[in-house]
């Protein structure tokens, strides 16, 4: 029974291995999402709070149809691989629904995007099956198993944030360039006028030469 397998498993490792995806899972997941928050097709960029939203969305996917899965497997066996390429494929889908209809990412972002999350979640699989294989006895020993992989990960991520903060990125949002009722992008407006909901604007906006 693949069920009574997982049970026999150490129980220093089922909680090093639920911290790991109830907690460090998420707080990995914050971090991807706030890398994208200037790179959105979008009239403004992502808020923090849209960022926790979005994280949480991904998390709840998850839960549903990559978890899911997983405990169907363990309930009806996966001799054939099966599971393994769900899960591949679930996750490509979800992290493609989040970042295209959610984040609004378009092209070269989305496809970034996407290789970004799968690579986080490999990342944290590799970690979740050390901790089961190597069954652990101890915290210590649990935590220190982490460490060759939750380490690259924080450093992954940690230079995708930067590179998401980087000027060139940030300046498209400057306010002066948007409609203060509806957001629409007003570079290159010569009426004076919002075209999306015909609210005044003043002239200096309005004067600015299309950039292409
Ligand atoms: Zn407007």
């Amino acid at each position: 029974m693949p069920l009574l397998a997982f049970l026999t498993f150490d129980f220093t490792s089922i909680y090093i291995v639920l911290f790991i995806l109830l907690v460090v899972n998420p707080i990995a997941y914050y971090f991807l999402v706030n890398a994208y928050r200037y790179r959105v097709n979008r009239a403004m960029p992502i808020t923090r709070s849209q960022t926790v939203k979005l994280a949480a969305a991904r998390i709840g996917m998850g839960m549903v149809f990559v978890g899911g899965g997983t405990w169907v497997s363990l309930v009806v066996g996966d001799p054939f691989g099966v599971l393994l390429c769900y899960i591949v494929v679930a996750r490509i889908t979800i992290w493609w629904v989040v970042g295209k209809h959610m984040l609004i990412l378009s092209s070269k972002r989305l496809f970034g995007w996407i290789v970004a999350g799968m690579i986080i979640d490999t990342a944290f699989d590799v970690m979740i099956n050390r901790e089961f294989l190597i069954k652990s006895d101890n915290y210590y020993h649990g935590v220190l198993l982490t460490l060759p992989v939750v380490v690259p990960v924080a450093i992954f991520v940690y230079f995708i944030n930067r590179r998401g903060k980087r000027p060139e990125l940030v300046e498209q949002f400057d306010p002066s360039q948007f409609c203060q009722t509806c957001k629409y992008n007003l570079t290159g407006n010569l009426t004076g006028i919002c075209p999306e909901c015909g609210t005044p604007i003043s002239i200096e906006f309005a004067t600015i030469p299309p950039e292409n």
